[in-house]
Parts: C-alpha cells; sequence; structure tokens
C-alpha cells in the first residue's frame, strides 16, 4: 500500500502501525502536524472494510484535527487514531490496554480521546496504561472530567443557530426543521438541544434502539436511513460518519443549511464548490464540531473549566459569521475561506500545503 502518494497524505509528519498479538489489536495512528503544539484527537474503532480505508480515515481524519485546532485557537497539532474492528463486537478490555500502551510509546506527542465507537470506559482503560488520554471522568483528580461529546453538541448546536440567523434571518429555532443523520453521543444531545429550543428534529440511526430512544424521550419524527439526506427540511445535520456530501447526494439535499458534528463530511475537496454553486450553506465540518476538542483540550492543560462555552461562542458568534461573510464577499466556498483561516495560523512560510486535496 502506498503511503507518500496516497491522495489523502498531506505532509503527515507521522504514520505508524500497531499489532498486538496477545490482544488482537490492530491500530493506525497518524500525526498530521504538531507546528502549533502535541497531536490532540480521537481514536476511532470502526468495522473498515478494508485496511486501505482505514488509512484513508486516519489520514483525512487527523488532518482536518490540524486544521480545527488552528480554526479554534488551540495551540496544538492534529492526529488522530483508529482501530480496526467491529466496536459492538470486537472491544475487549485487553485491546483498549493495549492501545493505551500505542498512545504511551509516543510519549505525549499523540494524545487521545473518543471518538465514534469509543467510549469513556475505554478511555479510562487506555488511561491504565498512560498519561497520554483525555475526555474521562479521572478517579485521583476533583475537577469534573469526561466524555467531550456534549461540549461538541453544544458547538454544533450554536453553529445551527448562526447559519440559521445568517442564511434565513431568523434569531430563533423554533419552529425550525433540522433533520439529524446518526442519533450517538453527538446526534442525541445535538436532538435534546434542539427540540428544547423548539425546533422540530426529523432523525434516523442505523441502530435502531438509538432513534427509539430519542422517538420515546425526545419526540423526534424518524425517517429511514437512506431517506434522511433529503427531507424537506432548513437544516441538514450529518452527525454519522463522513464523505455524505458528494456527487450523488448534494443535488438531492433540500435543506439550505449542511451543519453537523460529522468530521470529513466532504468526500471530496470540490463538494464544498457544488454546495455554494448549489446555494446551499455548508458549515465547515471541523468548525463547528470543535466543541469537544476546545473541552479535552481544557481537562488536559487544567485550564478553567467555566471558559469552555465562552470559547466555543466566540467560534460560533465571530469565527463562523466571519468564513460566512467571506465566502459571500468572495464568492468562495466556506469550506475553502475555513481553510485558508486555519493554514494562515498553522503554516509555517516555506511549507507548500495543498490546497486543495
Ligand atoms: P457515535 O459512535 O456515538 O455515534 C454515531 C452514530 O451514527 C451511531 O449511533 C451509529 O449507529 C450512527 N450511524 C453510523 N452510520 C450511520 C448512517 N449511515 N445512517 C445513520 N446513522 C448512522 O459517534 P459520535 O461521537 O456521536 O460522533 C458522531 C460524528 O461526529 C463522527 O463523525 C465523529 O467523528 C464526529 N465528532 C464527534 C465528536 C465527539 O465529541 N464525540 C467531536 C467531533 C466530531
Amino acid at each position: 500500500m502506498s503511503v507518500f502518494s496516497h491522495p489523502a497524505y498531506d505532509h503527515h509528519e507521522k504514520l505508524i502501525f500497531h499489532q498486538d498479538a496477545a490482544s488482537g489489536l490492530q491500530a493506525i495512528v497518524a500525526i498530521h502536524n504538531t507546528n502549533l503544539g502535541f497531536a490532540l484527537g480521537g481514536c476511532r474503532m470502526w468495522h473498515y472494510a478494508s485496511e486501505h480505508d482505514a488509512v484513508a480515515d486516519v489520514l483525512r481524519l487527523s488532518r482536518s484535527m490540524t486544521y480545527k485546532a488552528a480554526i479554534a485557537g488551540l495551540n496544538l497539532g492534529g492526529g488522530k487514531s483508529v482501530i480496526i474492528g467491529d466496536p459492538r463486537r470486537d472491544k475487549t478490555p485487553g485491546r483498549m490496554r493495549a492501545m493505551g500502551r500505542l498512545i504511551n510509546s509516543l510519549q505525549g506527542e499523540y494524545v487521545s480521546a473518543e471518538d465514534v465507537g469509543i467510549n469513556e470506559r475505554d478511555i479510562s482503560l487506555m488511561a491504565s496504561e498512560t498519561p497520554f488520554v483525555t475526555g474521562y471522568q479521572a478517579a485521583n483528580r476533583t475537577e469534573s472530567g469526561g466524555d467531550p461529546s456534549p461540549l461538541t453538541a453544544y458547538g454544533v448546536f450554536r453553529g445551527i443557530e448562526e447559519a440559521v440567523r445568517f442564511k434565513l434571518n431568523r434569531d430563533s429555532l423554533a419552529g425550525v426543521r433540522v433533520a439529524i443523520q446518526g442519533l450517538g453521543k453527538v446526534g442525541y444531545e445535538l436532538a435534546r438541544l434542539l427540540t428544547g429550543a423548539g425546533a422540530v428534529v426529523l432523525a434516523t440511526d442505523i441502530f435502531t434502539e438509538n432513534l427509539s430512544l430519542a422517538i420515546k424521550m425526545l419526540g423526534v419524527i424518524p425517517v429511514p436511513s437512506e431517506e434522511i439526506h433529503r427531507q424537506s427540511v432548513d437544516v441538514f445535520s450529518p452527525c454519522a460518519m463522513g464523505a455524505v456530501l458528494n456527487a450523488g447526494s448534494i443535488p438531492e439535499l433540500l435543506a439550505p443549511i449542511v451543519a453537523g458534528s460529522a468530521n470529513n463530511q466532504l468526500a471530496k475537496s470540490a463538494d464544498g464548490r457544488r454546495l455554494a454553486d448549489a446555494g446551499i450553506l455548508y458549515v465547515p465540518d471541523y468548525v463547528i464540531n470543535a466543541g469537544g476538542l476546545i473541552e479535552v483540550y481544557y481537562q488536559y492543560v487544567g485550564a478553567d473549566r467555566r471558559d469552555v462555552r465562552r470559547h466555543i461562542d466566540r467560534l460560533a458568534g465571530e469565527t463562523l459569521p466571519k468564513i460566512f461573510h467571506l465566502a459571500q464577499e468572495r464568492n468562495t466556498p466556506t469550506s475553502e475561506v475555513a481553510d485558508q483561516l486555519a493554514r494562515e495560523r498553522f503554516m509555517i512560510p516555506s511549507a507548500d500545503y495543498a490546497e486543495t486535496t
């Protein structure tokens, strides 16, 4: 398998493959860029169709983390890890601890937290082997830690408010219709915040228990998985996996706004232009979903956690409108404006970063 010529390879500093024979762990860590600081990014466990897919995912995810930290004003680099396997079937305490040892071997160059398929309990198991994890409630620390997903959801909620204000000229989410794809750690909490604000939430999840719970507890309107992006709503909110915005799905979108937590929502960077040409306001994924990163960063460095929401509010209330206005003025997709702003922060002047990948 080629790496340096891989389409998702973009000046990554390190790619580490690891197998632990005793537990059966197979994992990959990617460190994209550490110009601003150590690399912080979650660990994902997923049943990838092939090793090639796992490599592509970790390369793309770690790159996004560099951009996310930069646009969020954090002095952090970008990294991510993936464990190959089905989180519902293949997860064992031994594998989580082996993952902790792998993270520990990097001695703080990469710090991990939750992502898809990995929860707070898994991070606690990794923490028994390494101090280089965050986003969990440590027994020996008095301040509250924990899963950052609620803060990610809060950031997405704030981002939706700003997008609705800009695009629809509405100051309230009451009556605004939102279609959520994925009711996991972030999507469920987002649905709770939205219904609490009076929005009408349509939702789906391939895991039927999640959907049933959201119908029962929050009154969301269920939609078949393959239909969710085609709903006649104000906001389509992808909160599951990446690459959902592509040449096939974009022409089918009816929502004037796309704003969700999923990482790497654009299948190709050209899809940002496709959305703009269709008159759809795309809220760049790594800007709107940075709330969790901000939270775990504050946890990890021991900063005052009361400032986390203020930090997220600034990103939503100042940076997002700036991106929307610049995109309009320059007739440039919001995704490209965000990339430019992020690169201005993390790039060293001589680095020849690709404009798009
Ligand atoms: P999760 O694993 O808790 O939830 C994902 C949910 O999506 C699951 O319930 C799964 O069944 C569902 N799903 C998967 N494919 C689907 C499909 N095709 N249609 C409908 N549902 C589908 O993960 P999460 O932590 O909630 O993260 C969701 C997304 O947000 C991911 O892309 C993740 O990378 C991103 N994200 C999460 C955080 C965080 O703090 N958790 C932070 C930033 C970005």
